[in-house]
Formats: C-alpha cells, structure tokens, sequence
C-alpha cells in the first residue's frame, strides 16, 4: 500500500504517518526529517535547504524531487510507503506520477489531515521533537516522561526552530497556496481519504481506516 499524507503543519500528519508505518509496516518518508537530518550532519543540501526553512518557505522543488526519488529507489519504499510532507506543490505531485510511471508503482489513497487553524496555532507552540529520532512530543498534550528526554530513544527533546508564531503563521499561508490545490488534483482521480484530527489522533486514524476500508484498500 502506498500512501500520500496531506495537512497543514502542526495538523498532526507526522504522528498520525507514525500509526500507520507501524500498524501496516510502511516505510515512512518525511521530507522534512529528510532535511532536518541533512541539516544536522552539515551536508550541502542541508546548507541549501535550511535558508528556506527557517523563513518558513519551500525548499525548491529540484533540490525535492531529486531527494524524494532517491528515497524512493531503496529497498524498504518495496513493501510499501507513507509519502509524509511531499507533494507540497503542483509541479512536485505531477514529478511524483512521472516518477511513479516509470517504475510500474501507484498510490493507492491520499490522506487529507482536517484541523482548524486555531487549534493548529495551539498545537505547533508546545510542540517539541526529540533531535536523535524525530519523535513528536508536547508540553500540553502528550509530555515526555523525563522533561526535555525523549521517551523513545532518551535523545534531548527541543522546540523546532521553524515552531516559532511568525514562522508557523507563514508555513499555513504557504501551505493554503501551494499545498491546497492538491487536494483537488487528487480529489479528481478520487483517491482522497479525509482524517478529522480536531480532537484526537485516535479519532482521526479511525477516520482513516475507515476510508481506506470502504475503498477495499485495507
Ligand atoms: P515539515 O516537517 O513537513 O513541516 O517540513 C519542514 C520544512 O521543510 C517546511 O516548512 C519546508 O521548508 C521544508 N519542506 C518539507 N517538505 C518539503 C517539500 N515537499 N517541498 C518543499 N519544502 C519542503
């Protein structure tokens, strides 16, 4: 099964991908880990992206693309794969179908993360993720059992540098014009499957396995 995740940041895409690459054994593919890590260990693309990142603003679809399509060609994306933060844009949906193309691969849904934006503000403000294994945490919601010490890997658990109000408020206006459209794009080859996360992320992967079942994918 391969997947596409959708949503606004701080919608609770990354957790709710999390749920399903291990309920469904999936590789997971977060583009912004991707970079993050690249970030971290000073490589040329993480020097490239981090400018754009931290104003909050895409990374330009070449530099993407090519790293999407790297990912794509190892070995675990085989048993399948859960898209996390990429297509973002028009031109990176439509390099996904050529690359999909040339490798006989399709994706099966698309799922869309519902939330609304003032609750999305709450959320990404006590956000926290641990810098060694990306896992997402919140100071309100969901704390470490340590402050400050992931519960997964005991790795330091920090504030993104792009959670910041001025950043997050330019992430959702980026996200409306560039990401919104492709709800559309899909919603036309019928492949969207919606997740509520307004309340809860139990709620919201119930919503999705729901879906999924009733388009005879799971
Ligand atoms: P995320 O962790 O998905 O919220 O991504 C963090 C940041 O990484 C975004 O605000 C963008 O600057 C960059 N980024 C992640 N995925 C993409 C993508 N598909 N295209 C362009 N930029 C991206």
């Amino acid at each position: 099964m391969n997947l596409i995740i959708l949503g606004a940041p701080g919608s609770g895409k990354g957790t709710s991908a999390t749920v399903l690459r291990e309920k469904y054994s999936l590789a997971h593919i977060s583009t912004g880990d991707i970079f993050r890590s690249n970030i971290k260990n000073g490589t040329p693309l993480g020097v490239e992206a981090k400018s754009y990142i931290d104003k909050g603003e895409l990374v330009p679809d070449s530099l993407t693309v090519s790293m999407v399509e790297d990912r794509l060609s190892q070995d675990d994306c085989k048993k399948g794969y859960i898209l996390d933060g990429f297509p973002r844009t028009l031109a990176q949906a439509e390099a996904l179908e050529e690359m999909l193309a040339k490798n006989n691969d399709k994706i099966d849904a698309v799922l869309s993360i519902i939330v609304d934006d003032e609750i999305i503000k709450d959320r990404v403000g006590s956000r926290r993720v641990c810098e060694k294994c990306g896992a997402s945490f919140n100071i309100k919601f969901k704390p470490t059992m340590v402050p400050g010490v992931c519960d997964l890997c005991a790795g330091n658990v920090i504030q993104r540098a792009d959670d910041n109000p001025e950043t997050v408020a330019n992430r959702l206006t980026t996200y409306y014009k560039n990401t919104q459209p492709l709800i559309d794009f899909y919603a036309n080859k019928g492949l969207i499957v919606e997740g509520n996360n307004n309340v809860d992320s139990n709620k919201c992967i119930a919503d999705i396995e729901n879906g999924l079942k009733a388009k005879g994918i799971i």
